[in-house]
């Protein structure tokens, strides 16, 4: 029989005037400060989230190409408020919720605890897909946690370093090769970071030709960037291009298995390559298929003003929920602006469900999409208007830098990425050995 879940703190579970927000992501964490801001006396708002920090996405790929430190891409969540006895954060994971009963179960470093809310917000965002192609799950490398990110970008300073020690010609090739699968934002991306970070390391390791180095982009479309204008889309590509990076589009360039030595695309072509990082996909969190509401797409279905219909008092925002914006009749996309967008609006929703007012039906007017796609290299569409090149990448990194949460944040990423303008990419392979694995080696 399983044990019922329990808490040291009484008042977890009886408290009725708490806002529960699972989830510190973009959407969680706006959310968070705006009703600190807003919300009336007597109420408590608790965060729920898996990290004590919020990851910033949009960055990752900066990870990878050893720009900046993974520190510099995350932020504490207790950061970001002021201590009180209405804000409290826990470090957990929410796996469970009785939406009729206004109770959740959390997994924590103490305990399985139940907790009592009046408001629940699901802003759990999504998950990386594993396994959409045979031999992604052992082989591929995702692309969605700063762990990831870390990963990765050990894997590329290893490979670099095992080629100069390597002597078979085929090995050496597939080392040297790196084929990012995707080309969306997350892929162009990564791989315009990626033959950055290559050339700019690479007189570190003289014994590695240059030439044993390349990136190879695998995209199953006709263009990279479907997101953005025709424009941009080909504009990212040559620029891409232009710095060396291999682009194979169309249904041929379709990814159908993946093992530790090479990519086997649709048409039957072999490219060799030991490193292989997927960007494609995403996959519903585990926690919405419990909780036996209507999903769209696997994401949870959300009215035009955040709350779910059939679970009184439930609202999601984000990844995780499937909102129609009133602006144009679309669902809203999975961005970082749409997230913190809504979470401003659902703020306000909050607020006057519990004053007794109307809410109101969310309505956003895209303010365009861009993407870094290596050092000093961007695309832009601002307000109808395409940008390229240095230009799009400065708003790029202003418009982010405004985002960052908390002003020690802003100021540590403001310098390091002026450090980087004028420095080579770091090549630091931090392993974390401990002293007990030095014992044993
Ligand atoms: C590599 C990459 C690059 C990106 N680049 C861009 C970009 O350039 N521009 C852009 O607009 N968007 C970009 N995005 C998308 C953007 O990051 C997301 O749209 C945004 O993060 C969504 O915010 P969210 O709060 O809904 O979800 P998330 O930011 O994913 O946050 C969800 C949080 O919920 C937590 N959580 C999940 N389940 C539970 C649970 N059961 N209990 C407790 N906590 C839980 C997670 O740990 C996480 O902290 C990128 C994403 C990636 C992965």
């Amino acid at each position: 029989m399983q044990a019922a879940p329990h808490t040291a703190d009484k008042d977890l579970s009886t408290r009725r005037q708490r806002i529960v927000i699972v989830g510190g992501g973009f959407a969680g964490t706006t959310l968070l400060k705006q009703l600190i801001c807003r919300l009336a006396q007597g109420y408590e708002v608790l965060m729920i989230s898996e990290e004590s920090y919020t990851t910033f996405n949009p960055m990752l790929p900066e990870v990878v190409g050893a720009s900046i430190f993974p520190e510099q891409v995350v932020a504490p969540i207790r950061a970001m408020f002021s201590p009180s006895a209405h804000v409290r954060f826990i470090m957990g994971q929410v796996t469970s919720v009785n939406a009729q009963a206004k109770t959740l179960v959390c997994t924590s470093l103490h305990n399985d605890c139940e907790i009592a809310y009046e408001h629940l917000v699901l802003a759990l965002g999504n998950r990386a897909m594993l396994n959409l192609i045979p031999g992604m799950a052992e082989h591929g490398l995702p692309l969605k946690t700063v762990g990831d990110a870390m990963h990765i970008r050990n894997i590329v300073l290893r490979r670099i370093a095992r080629m100069e020690l390597e002597t078979d010609a085929q090995k050496l090739k597939s080392l040297g090769h790196f084929v990012v699968i995707g080309g969306g934002f997350s892929g162009a991306e990564v791989a315009g970071e990626l033959i950055d970070c290559l050339r700019s390391v690479q007189h570190y390791y003289p014994r590695v030709n240059p030439a044993d180095l390349s990136v190879t982009v695998l995209h199953d479309q006709d263009r990279m960037l479907l997101e953005l204008p025709e424009y941009l889309g080909l504009a990212a590509a040559k620029s891409l291009r232009a710095r060396g990076v291999n682009i194979l589009l169309g249904a041929n360039a379709r990814a159908a298995e993946i093992s530790d030595e090479h990519v086997k695309l649709t048409d039957g072509s072999v490219l060799l390559a030991s490193t292989i990082i997927t960007t494609i996909g995403t996959r519903p969190n585990a926690l919405l298929a419990k909780l036996d509401l209507p999903l769209e797409r696997g994401r949870l279905m959300a009215q035009s003003d955040f709350s779910v219909a059939g679970a009184p008092n439930l609202w999601t925002l984000g990844d995780c929920a499937h909102v129609i914006n009133g602006f144009d009749g679309k669902p809203c996309p999975p961005t970082a602006q749409f997230a913190v967008r809504q979470a401003k609006a659902l703020a306000f929703n909050l607020v006057a469900r519990i004053k007794g007012e109307p809410t109101q039906a969310f309505s956003h007017k895209s303010l365009g999409s861009m993407a870094a796609i290596g050092h000093k290299k961007g695309v832009a569409s601002v307000f109808g208007f395409c940008v390229t090149g240095l230009p799009a990448w400065l708003i790029w990194r202003a418009y982010y830098l405004i985002q960052m949460p908390t002003l020690g944040r802003k100021v540590r990423i403001y310098l390091e990425w002026t450090w980087g303008m004028f420095f080579p990419a770091d090549i630091t392979h931090l392993r974390f050995t401990r002293s007990e694995d030095r014992d044993m080696q």
